[in-house]
C-alpha cells in the first residue's frame, strides 16, 4: 500500500483537502481538468458576504499545498482495483497508484435557456448572474447596446425550486450572491435603481441577513415577492416584465434595462460511471449516511468533497474539503495499521 490520495477537481474543496492531506504527511495528486486551479472562483469577483477578493481566496488555498502534483488539462479516464489498492489512469495515459481518492468536482450552472419564457439567448439585455460578475471584475455593467443601465432586475430561483425543470431543491446560495450583486452595481453607478424578484428570501449564514439589511437601508435595494411569468423586448432594446406580487396578489408590469437571471447549482455527475458513484435525486453525488458519513461515497476509499455533494457556499465548501481530508487521513492510517500488522484490510 502506498502513501498517495488522487483530488478529482482543483475548486475551494480540493484545493483545500490537498493542502490539508498534505499536512498529514500524505503524497497529493491533484488532477483538474481545467487549464487552471481554482475553479469557479476564477468566474467570481468578490464574493459574498464580507467581498472578498476571490482571487484573494484561490491564493490563500494554493500557498497551502506545498508538494502536491498539480495535473491540469486532465481528465481521470478509469479507476481500477480496490480501496486501498486503486490504479488510476489519466487521459494523458498516465497510471497512478492510489490508497484513497477524492471527489471534489464541484458542480455545473444550470442552463438558463431552458427557461425560454425568460429570454436568455434571445433578448440581448438578459443576461446570468454568472455573465453579471465578470461585467462587475471588469467595471463595465452595460446593455448590449453600450448604455449604463437605469434599471435593473435581478430575478431569484432560476433552474431552482422549479419542478418544471426538475430541479426542486433549493440551490442556497443564489439569494445572497444576488443581495451582493445588486450593492456592487448600486455602487458601481449610484442612479441605478435595482429590483430583487423572490419568492422567499434564503440568507442563512453568518453575516448573510445583515447583508440583506445593508442593501434595503444603506443602499436602496427594492424587493418584490413575485414570480416572474414572462419577459418581452421592447422596440428600444429594454425588458418588459410580468409578475404576479404574491403578497398583495395583483399582476404587476415591470420595465428594466437590464435582466439578471441567478442561475442554480446543477450536480456535476460525470465520473459516476468512471468512479461509481450514485446520484441523489437532485442528480449531485449521493453520500454513504446523509447524517454521519457526508464525506464517504457508496465506493470504499472514494471520498467526496465540497460542492459535489450539493450547493454550498465557499466557505462550506472549504469546510467540507477539510473535512474529507481528515476523514482520508483517518482511512489511509487505518489500513497501514492493518497491513503492519500482517491483517487484510476488510473492505467493509
Ligand atoms: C452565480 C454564483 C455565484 C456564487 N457566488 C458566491 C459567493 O459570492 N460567495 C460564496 O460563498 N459562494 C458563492 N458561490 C458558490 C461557490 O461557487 C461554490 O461554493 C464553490 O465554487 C464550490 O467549490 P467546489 O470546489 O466544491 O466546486 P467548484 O468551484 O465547482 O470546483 C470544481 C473543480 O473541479 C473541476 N472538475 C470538474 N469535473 C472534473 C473532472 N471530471 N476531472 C477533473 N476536474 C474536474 C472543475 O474544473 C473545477 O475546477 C456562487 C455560486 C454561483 C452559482
Ligand atoms: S437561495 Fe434564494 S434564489 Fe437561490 S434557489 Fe434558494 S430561494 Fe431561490
Amino acid at each position: 500500500m502506498n502513501n498517495n490520495v488522487i483530488v478529482i477537481g482543483g475548486g475551494p474543496a480540493g484545493l483545500a483537502a490537498a493542502g490539508k492531506l498534505q499536512d498529514f504527511g500524505l503524497d497529493v495528486v491533484l488532477v483538474e481538468k481545467q487549464p487552471h486551479i481554482g475553479g469557479h472562483l476564477n468566474k467570481w469577483y468578490k464574493v459574498f458576504p464580507d467581498f472578498t477578493d476571490a482571487s484573494e481566496i484561490t491564493a490563500n488555498l494554493t500557498a497551502g499545498l506545498g508538494k502536491t502534483r498539480i495535473l491540469t488539462n486532465t481528465n481521470v479516464t478509469s479507476i481500477e482495483g480496490s480501496a486501498p489498492n486503486f490504479l488510476v489512469t489519466t487521459s494523458t495515459g498516465e497510471k497512478i497508484n492510489a490508497s484513497a481518492i477524492l471527489v471534489s468536482t464541484g458542480y455545473k450552472h444550470f442552463d438558463a435557456t431552458l427557461k425560454e419564457e425568460y429570454g436568455y439567448g434571445i433578448y440581448d439585455n438578459c443576461i446570468t448572474s454568472v455573465e453579471l460578475d465578470m461585467m462587475l471584475k471588469e467595471k463595465n455593467v452595460k446593455t448590449r447596446d453600450g448604455k449604463i443601465p437605469k434599471k435593473v432586475a435581478m430575478i431569484h430561483c432560476v433552474g431552482s425550486r422549479d419542478e418544471k425543470v426538475n430541479n426542486n431543491y433549493c440551490s442556497r446560495v443564489c439569494c445572497t450572491n444576488a443581495i451582493k450583486v445588486a450593492i456592487e452595481v448600486k455602487e458601481q453607478n449610484p442612479d441605478c435603481q435595482i429590483f430583487c424578484l423572490y419568492m422567499d428570501i434564503r440568507v442563512f449564514g453568518r453575516g448573510y441577513e445583515e447583508l440583506y439589511r445593508t442593501s434595503q437601508e444603506t443602499h436602496g435595494i427594492q424587493f418584490l415577492r413575485g414570480r416572474l411569468s414572462e419577459a418581452s423586448e421592447k422596440m428600444d432594446g429594454s425588458l418588459l416584465l410580468r409578475l404576479e406580487d404574491t403578497l398583495t396578489a395583483k399582476p404587476m408590469r415591470l420595465s428594466v434595462d437590464l435582466m439578471v437571471l441567478m442561475v442554480g447549482m446543477e450536480g456535476n455527475s460525470e465520473l459516476a460511471s468512471v468512479a461509481d458513484l450514485k446520484l441523489g435525486c437532485d442528480r449531485f453525488y449521493a453520500t454513504a449516511h446523509q447524517q454521519y458519513s457526508n464525506n464517504h461515497s457508496h465506493r470504499e476509499g472514494i471520498f467526496l468533497g465540497g460542492a459535489a455533494t450539493g450547493p454550498k457556499a465557499i466557505m462550506e465548501s472549504i469546510t467540507d474539503g477539510r473535512s474529507a481530508a481528515a476523514e482520508i487521513a483517518s482511512f489511509v492510517a487505518k489500513n497501514q495499521r492493518i497491513i503492519n500488522n500482517g491483517q487484510v484490510p476488510s473492505l467493509v
